[in-house]
């Protein structure tokens, strides 16, 4: 149980700093998260309108109960015609009057919905899709309590799935245990589709949990979370599946090295791809696996799996204390084996605290 509240008072007024920062009237919210985030309102097929003086939430009659359970800090805004977005642009007219600055998310819409919002406002538009998203980076203490719960999980289910045993078992019948052990222990589901991938499967990053049997001498990559109250959870541990080769334990220790120094080098002000990344990278690259290593070293946790910050040689952001995020470095090798390990941190003044704590040392399992 959560104690502490969501501030969306709060989150609102970090939005309306958009307004002046961004030069516009209003802000139209398409993405379902940002929508969650900034109302508290957990269904679907809603926006906020948000201006300096005004917050809606514009929706059908399937959620004005929902509304009324859910938000309180917002307008509701009936929405009875054929389309969502030109009635939200429609009661902003209502409030702004014509020919007012609107900020909009592309990529939270589609181009069909953007050419409908074109068409219905005569003022002009900016996309601030990057901008509504990043105000969900810094954690509260009631998203903190929920990434902590969904972590907790997801180190108990894989604890007890592995504890099972995995020589013999389908790639798929590992994955579908994850999912019900979330389920047994109170989770709303998984985070995202859990990978699970044995021998060299386990060299495709985002590998699909198959009818393939794990056998002695496999390592095994499982990537999974677990979601609570919303919040996402994301751990990948690799396993031996018995006896491992001593090449394959000499790649698990490489990818542990760079994991823990990922892990050192985050804190408060540190940039995602300068010290993070480059920090992780370093230790695979030293190793002669640079090559082998293809993405990311993390990214940001919350109501999405996938979100800022961003800490990668390509895309990094820096951050701050109270942000969440992974450490995940792999190496990959092509028809032989892969291996990955990833936690959820949280970014402090000093460093980061571990979210996901289960153990790191390679786990020997028959
Ligand atoms: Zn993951
Ligand atoms: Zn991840």
């Amino acid at each position: 149980m959560t104690t502490a509240k969501a501030d969306h008072p709060g989150r609102l007024a970090r939005c309306r700093g958009l307004l002046d920062e961004r030069g516009l009237d209003a802000v139209l919210v398409t993405d379902g998260h940002d929508v969650r985030y900034l109302s508290g309102f957990r269904g679907e097929d809603a926006t906020l309108v948000v201006g300096a003086e005004t917050a809606l939430i514009v929706t059908d009659s399937r959620f004005y109960e929902q509304v009324y359970e859910e938000v309180a800090d917002c307008e509701l805004v009936e929405h009875r015609g054929t389309d969502l977005l030109q009635d939200s642009v429609k009661a902003a007219a209502e409030r702004l009057g014509d020919g007012f600055t609107l900020g909009y998310q592309a990529g939270a819409m589609t181009h069909a919905e953007f050419r409908g919002l074109r068409r219905a406002h005569g003022g002009r538009l900016r996309d601030v899709r990057r901008h509504v998203t990043r105000l969900r980076m810094v954690k509260e203490p009631v998203e903190l309590e929920a990434l902590a719960a969904a972590a907790a999980l997801v180190d108990l289910a894989l604890g007890v799935v592995v504890g099972e045993g995995l020589v013999g078992r389908t790639e798929a019948e590992v994955a579908w245990r994850l999912l019900e052990e979330y389920h047994a222990r109170g989770a709303e589901g998984e985070s995202f589709e859990a990978i699970v991938a044995a021998g060299d499967h386990g060299a495709q990053a985002h590998a699909i949990p198959g009818p393939r049997r794990i056998k002695a001498g496999d390592l095994v990559v499982i990537d999974t979370g677990s979601r609570v109250d919303g919040y996402c959870s994301d751990i990948t541990r690799t396993f031996a599946a018995g006896r491992v080769s001593k090449a394959h334990r000499k790649l698990y220790d490489i990818v542990l090295e760079a994991q823990l120094a990922g892990v050192a080098a985050v804190r408060h002000g540190a940039h995602g791809r300068d010290h993070v990344d480059a920090a992780a990278r370093a230790v695979i690259k030293a190793a002669g696996y640079g090559e082998q290593f293809g993405h990311g070293t993390g990214h940001g946790v919350g109501l999405e799996v996938h979100e800022a910050p961003f800490l990668g040689s390509l895309r990094g952001d820096r951050l701050e204390a109270g942000m969440v995020c992974t450490v995940e470095p792999g190496i990959y090798l092509e028809g032989d084996a892969g291996v990955r390990i990833e936690d959820t941190v949280v970014v402090t003044h000093d460093g980061c605290e571990r979210l996901t704590q289960y153990p790191k040392e390679l786990q020997v399992v028959d």
